[in-house]
């Protein structure tokens, strides 16, 4: 077994940073030329200056690889602490792999990921929702009056933390590697903007499993409409089976946004928001807000 050192490994995390960074840069850029030549093709007309939301949304986008990197550094802490604690030796080798999982056709154990962390997605997005410490960080990806593609970032470091923990943590436990991980994460984000784009689209009968554009955008309306169910990050039967599918026939989301409107509009009051909340003020809050109401009623699904 190779050594190792715990400085080595915590700069690995670190060094992530710089390309994560550029990466994000790189994939804003190609998206902001493919939105424009998608929005010419539909003839679509801007009026006046771009939206202030745009503006916050950059920054959001630019922050994320921070984010990134935290959860990598606190992942890694967690899975130290766990072996400590169960009494076996760490070694960094765990991250690649190991068991059974590993032992099947490559394509096969990539298949079973990308549904693995599909359905813990499903779930820790719809803790977020439901459990009120959660969800005053989670409110900020809700906060957009205007949902777009540039919407997918707005996600506070604290919400990046809790879904990165919950996809790599199982996935890790029953042996996947964390690199393949890493492969679906452009993967899963790159589906996450088509999502959040202003297209109606419903995807026909695929819709039944694959969500989209229209399924998502009904996620982003208020917890009257379909703001309590849409979980679903790419298949839709999770939401089906689940119980928290909603596509009205023959209607499009027209409203967007929190239910009550308290949001700061600015990048830095939006990240210091859920610290400024005391556990007493957050519950009374969350305990008011309907959106905290229970998620089991019954979607009006086509
Ligand atoms: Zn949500």
């Amino acid at each position: 077994m190779s050594e190792w050192s715990l400085s080595a490994l915590v700069l690995d995390q670190v060094s992530v940073f710089v390309p994560s960074l550029l990466a994000t840069m790189g994939s804003f850029a190609s998206m902001l030329v493919l939105a424009s030549l998608l929005a010419r093709r539909r003839g679509e007309k801007r009026q006046g200056p771009p939206p202030p939301e745009l503006k916050v949304d950059f920054f959001w986008w630019m922050i994320n690889p921070l984010g990134r990197v935290i959860s990598r550094i606190v992942i890694l802490g967690i899975v130290m602490g766990t072996m400590f604690v169960v009494g076996k030796e760490f070694h960094p080798s765990i991250f690649d792999g190991f068991g059974p999982v590993m032992e099947q056709p490559r394509w096969l154990m990539l298949t079973e990921l990308f549904i693995l962390t599909d359905l813990t997605s499903y779930w820790s997005h719809r803790l977020c929702h439901t459990v009120p410490a959660l969800w005053k960080f989670h409110a900020i990806h809700h906060s957009p009056k205007m949902v777009r593609w540039t919407s997918t970032a707005r996600l506070h470091p604290v919400n990046e933390l809790i879904t990165y923990c919950s996809n790599i943590l199982p996935a890790m436990l029953l042996g996947f590697p964390a690199y393949a991980l890493g492969i679906m994460i452009p993967v899963i984000a790159t589906y996450a903007a088509y999502s959040h784009s202003k297209w109606h689209h419903s995807l026909g009968p695929l819709r039944f499993i694959f969500t989209g554009p229209l399924y998502h955008r009904w996620h982003h309306t208020h917890s009257h409409e379909g703001g309590n169910k849409n979980f679903s990050g790419v298949f839709a039967f999770w939401d089906f089976m689940f119980g928290t599918y909603y596509m009205p026939k023959g209607r499009v989301p027209e409203v967007f946004g929190l239910d009550n409107e308290d949001m700061p509009e600015d990048f830095v009051t939006q990240l210091v928001y859920p610290f400024r909340k005391s556990p007493g003020e957050l519950a009374a809050n969350a305990s008011t807000d309907p959106r905290h109401s229970s998620v089991n009623s019954v979607s009006a699904a086509e």
